[in-house]
């Protein structure tokens, strides 16, 4: 016989936040994750060891808007919804397209994909390269922290039991001139889980390199990026020379260093990764997208 678990779906985020700060629950939002992680054996429905609060429903998670500069992404929004949304930067819908199949993305939320913190997870690695804050609310109140530091490991990231993760914030992507990639390398177009990802950010101004940022998804325990080999490339003439490329290419090859799984082998990844940011660096233009 099923066992009985404990589920909360409140009306208001304020009630839901009380519930979270009084009793240690799992957070479901589309639960495309939470479902897998708690699966059992066919037939027989998942264990869920904790009460489950809901929060998909919330309206207050699901808000997209522009506070000047910065574009705010309820953390509840589908792939499905942000696809059709006007405010989403077409890079980060690259990057959702590439997602599991419409069903799951009619499901499958932003902050799942965070909170998830899966290296393969594909929405990150443009996160990181778009400096994305995220915004924590508790009983306490709100505290914003960066991509980068709220994800330490796979499945590990620094929330407190009575927090939900309300918003993301893109600061930069408002920033004109602007030219930023999203590469997934998978066994199909979508619906499969990322071998190994890529975004890309640059911006040029009078073919100068102004800013420039580079994170690889699904090579490492979590995103890597290095502001420090981002800086060598400051003030740098575009096209690039080879030289250059070569000493940013060669000091990633250092940085990098994946695993065999039952998805591709550590040399396979290594060398599209590399591969994909020679590519990067070889353009000789890069249009404002
Ligand atoms: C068939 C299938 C295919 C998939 N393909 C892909 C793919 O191609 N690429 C990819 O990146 N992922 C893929 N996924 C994984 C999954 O769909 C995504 O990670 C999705 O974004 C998770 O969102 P969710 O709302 O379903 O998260 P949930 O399962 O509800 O939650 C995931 C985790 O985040 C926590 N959480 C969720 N929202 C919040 C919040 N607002 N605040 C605090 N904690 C929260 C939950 O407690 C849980 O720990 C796939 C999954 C399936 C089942």
């Amino acid at each position: 016989m099923a066992e009985k678990i404990t589920a909360y779906r409140f009306d208001r985020l304020d009630q839901t936040l009380s519930q979270l700060n009084k009793e240690d629950c799992v957070i479901m939002a589309g639960g495309t994750d939470v479902m897998v992680l708690h699966k059992s054996r066919r037939g027989v429905p998942p264990k869920i060891s904790r009460p489950i609060v809901f929060i998909d429903h919330l309206s207050e998670l699901k808000q997209v808007y522009q506070n000047q500069r910065d574009l705010h992404i309820g953390a509840c929004c589908t792939y499905s919804e942000l696809l059709e949304n006007k405010l989403i930067p077409m890079p980060l819908k690259n990057a959702i397209k590439t997602i599991a199949a419409p069903a799951i993305r009619n499901r499958g939320t932003l902050g799942g994909n965070i909170c998830n913190a899966s290296p393969a997870g594909d929405t990150l690695p443009l996160l990181y390269v778009y400096n994305a804050k995220l915004l924590l609310r508790s009983v306490n109140g709100d505290r914003v922290v960066a991509i980068s530091d709220f994800i330490q490991g796979p499945r590990r990231v620094q929330r407190d039991q009575n927090e939900i993760l309300a918003e993301i914030i893109l600061p930069s992507v408002l920033e004109e001139g602007s030219h930023v990639v999203f590469e997934k390398v998978g066994n199909r177009n979508a619906d499969a889980i990322a071998k190994v990802g890529f975004a890309g950010y640059i911006r040029i101004n009078d073919a100068q390199i102004e800013d420039v940022r580079f994170a690889f998804g699904a090579v490492g325990p979590t995103m890597v990026r290095s502001i420090d080999i981002e800086k060598k490339l400051l003030g740098k003439t575009i096209p690039l020379a080879d030289a250059d490329i070569a000493q940013v290419v060669a000091a990633f090859d250092k940085i990098i260093k994946p695993i065999d799984d039952q998805r591709s082998t550590a040399i396979y990844r290594k060398k599209v990764a590399l591969n994909l940011l020679r590519y990067f660096l070889s353009m000789k233009q890069y249009q404002p997208n």
